[in-house]
């Protein structure tokens, strides 16, 4: 049994969504004449409560569009440090949009209203770049999985309103906060300009992320989608996985959840583990007494695949091909952990 805990976007399709696929009804989206993606798009809007959503193939380029909708070149936008937008997307913010990064030092991947207040550079001080956008992620990816507490995300909107900043999420794991904290879509659309969300993570399509936003704001981002090379034809077979995991895998991530608390559980008990960091959703993040590297290999030899993280940090991530059955062969390896002469020597 191969257990491959690296990132919630190690999924397979499932039968019934492989047959939905099979079985969509396409057209060449350029021409948006994609049925398919047509509904798809229509349904995301809708439930965020905004007029209009676009089918990107990547998380990363509708983060990308977002930002270049927002901002012109050498202006500066506001995250925290740990922002996939500044650290996973291979510079774009930069390349895409010539923008820099104004960063913060938050709490595992989430910044506070006042933080925000207190990075905006002075519009009149010609020397610094001018502010225009807020980004915030949620739940936070190199912060573990962490979401924010909705009113924070409030107080930021307040802030951007005062400096009149665009407000983008980058809500690849959204749908995971939505699950934990019992929020819904519509009031995540109420407070941001764009938002950004993955069908390939936790709700396991083979690909596809949608970005949404109002009219207004989004009357460029079918150009700048193609200027990305993100124009796609027949794409709503694509569309149909993600219509498909919309309807039917947003509510079974409470299981990824309580996965990745009962491993946090036993992960605790581990005399070489030194750190077990809050676990609010699908992720797992902890730190050991010893050389990771090491540790890393000797669970791969047991077929155990994860990633470190960098800084001492190791991650496990669940997801819907995390079967039950994989989860108890798990746990009582970790737990035989606690007696195995090999691994606590390191
Ligand atoms: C995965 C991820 C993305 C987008 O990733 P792609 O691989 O480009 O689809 C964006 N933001 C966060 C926080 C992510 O975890």
């Amino acid at each position: 049994m191969i257990i491959d805990l690296r990132s919630d976007t190690v999924t397979k399709p499932t039968p019934e969504m492989l047959n939905a696929m099979m079985t969509a009804k396409v057209g060449d989206d350029v021409y948006k004449e994609d049925p398919t993606v047509n509904a798809l798009e229509e349904k995301i809007a809708t439930m965020f409560g905004k007029d209009q959503a676009l089918f990107f193939p990547s998380g990363s380029m509708a983060n990308q569009a977002a930002i270049k909708l927002h901002t012109q070149p050498g202006e500066q936008l506001i995250a925290d440090q740990y922002a996939h937008v500044y650290n996973y997307e291979g510079g774009g913010v930069s390349f895409n949009s010539g923008v820099s990064c104004k960063l913060i030092e938050g709490k595992r991947g989430m910044i506070t209203a006042s933080q925000v207040e207190a990075s905006i550079n002075p519009p009149d001080f010609y020397h610094s770049p001018s502010t225009s956008l807020v980004c915030l992620e949620n739940t936070t990816n190199k912060g573990g999985g962490a979401c924010y507490d909705f009113e924070e995300i409030k107080n930021i909107k307040k802030v951007c309103n005062d400096h009149n900043l665009g407000y983008h999420l980058d809500g690849a794991r959204l749908w995971n906060a939505l699950v934990a904290k019992k929020e819904n879509a519509k009031q995540y659309g109420a407070q941001f300009d764009t938002i950004s969300v993955c069908l390939s993570k936790g709700l396991g399509a083979p690909i596809g992320s949608v970005l949404i936003g109002d009219e207004e704001m989004m009357k460029n981002a079918i150009r700048v989608r193609k200027i990305l090379g993100g124009g796609m034809r027949q794409v709503g077979y694509l569309a149909a996985a993600g219509l498909y995991a919309i309807e039917n895998h947003i509510d079974r991530l409470a299981d990824d959840h309580k996965k990745a608390r009962e491993i946090g559980n036993v992960l605790e008990a581990l005399p070489f583990v030194k750190q077990v960091a809050p676990i609010d959703t699908n992720i797992v993040i902890f730190t050991i007494d010893g050389d990771e590297e090491e540790f890393i290999s000797e669970m791969g030899s047991k077929d155990i695949h994860f990633y470190g993280m960098g800084q001492g940090k190791l991650r496990f991530v669940t997801h819907l091909n995390y079967t039950r059955d994989m989860h108890e062969y798990f746990l009582e390896l970790l737990t035989s952990l606690k007696t195995n002469k090999a691994v606590q020597k390191i």
